[in-house]
């Protein structure tokens, strides 16, 4: 998946006619088998109230999504999608469509299968620092399934790109990171900030200094490898908008089908995806943005969208 900030360019007509939804996130699962510190769902497979998103339950909800608009489905969590028992027979329903989809997934489960892009959250360079990210011990496991999926890939589905990502902490990790996992064949490597809420994580002083040190090494990793990639997000530690103002772009269900302000606020639902108004309802819902991770994979389109809407003086004198 191409990892940038200016895709709003592709979408002009929505930004400047109706604001339809582009891309719909859908939670398949609220568990998981990972016990990530930083995760913002927090249930696991054992906890009460576990729910995955049935077949037929997701074909109702997608049809909907697509009439709404939307052109690609990023299944993700919540929990770890590929957890979900029905995930096959959804993934080839979208398949059999030719619907965009894509995947964020920890992967610690081999499923083959035919996305537009399968991300691989690997977060770490050996069993300990799988670990300390993750909270299991499943390195060796992941990478044996990108190995795998990979080598299946090359006949059965070319075009499904493959990266892997790693939460960049701190520059050596970086390197380590590299070393460790530059065998695999896969299309993208990336680095990505941390997300915090409000930004606090890079307030420190120091850990801005290693934020210089990380985007250095990243950038050296590039000029040797056009795999390795920069999160655009580096660049936008500590941006916010006022508003949210290209919230309309996306869409979030959660495994319910209710639709949640962004995939970063599952607490704030804001209707169900089967309201006959919940475009309206979309548009009408305020949030709290002080409570928003930062940086945030929207930060990028609020900008473009802030700056489309500023008044500004004498326009018909360019
Ligand atoms: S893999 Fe995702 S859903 Fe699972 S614990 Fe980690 S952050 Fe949470
Ligand atoms: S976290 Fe904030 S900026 Fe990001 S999508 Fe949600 S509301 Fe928008």
């Amino acid at each position: 998946m191409n990892i940038a900030g200016d895709k709003m360019f592709s979408h002009i007509d929505r930004v400047t006619g109706e604001h339809k939804p582009i891309t719909a996130d859908v939670f398949l699962t609220n568990y998981c088998n990972n016990r990530c510190p930083y995760c913002t769902y927090g249930r696991w497979e054992l906890d009460g109230g576990v729910k995955a998103m049935t077949y037929d339950e997701f074909v109702t909800y997608a049809t909907r999504l697509i009439e709404l608009g939307v052109q690609g489905i990023i299944l993700t969590g919540g929990g770890e999608p590929t957890l979900c028992p029905d995930f096959l027979a959804i993934t080839r329903w979208l398949e059999e469509r030719g619907i965009h989809y894509g995947i964020n997934t920890n992967f610690n489960k081999l499923v083959y299968f035919k996305p537009d892009y399968l991300k691989v959250s690997l977060d770490g360079y050996d069993e300990y620092s799988y670990e300390q990210a993750r909270g299991v011990k499943k390195y060796a496991e992941v990478v044996k399934n990108i190995e795998a999926f990979t080598e299946w890939r090359r006949k059965n589905s070319p075009k499904t790109s493959v990266g892997i990502q790693w939460m960049a902490t701190d520059m050596v990790g970086v390197l380590r990171f590299y070393d460790a996992n530059r065998h695999l064949d896969v299309d993208y490597i990336s680095f990505r900030p941390l997300e915090s809420t409000g930004g606090k994580y890079y307030e420190d002083e120091e850990r801005k200094a290693e934020v210089r040190e990380i985007i250095a090494a990243i950038e050296d990793l590039a000029e040797q490898d056009s795999r390795v990639t920069l999160n655009f997000k580096w660049n936008m530690l500590d941006w916010q908008e006022k508003d949210c103002t290209a919230q309309w772009a996306q869409i979030a269900l959660n495994e319910r089908g209710e639709v949640m302000y962004c995939c970063h606020k599952p607490y704030q639902i804001i209707g169900h995806i089967m309201d006959d108004d919940i475009l309206e309802k979309k548009e009408r819902a305020a949030t709290d943005m002080s409570m928003c991770d930062i940086p945030c994979r929207m930060t990028a389109p609020n900008m473009f969208v802030a700056q489309t809407m500023r008044d500004r003086k004498d326009p018909y004198f360019i």
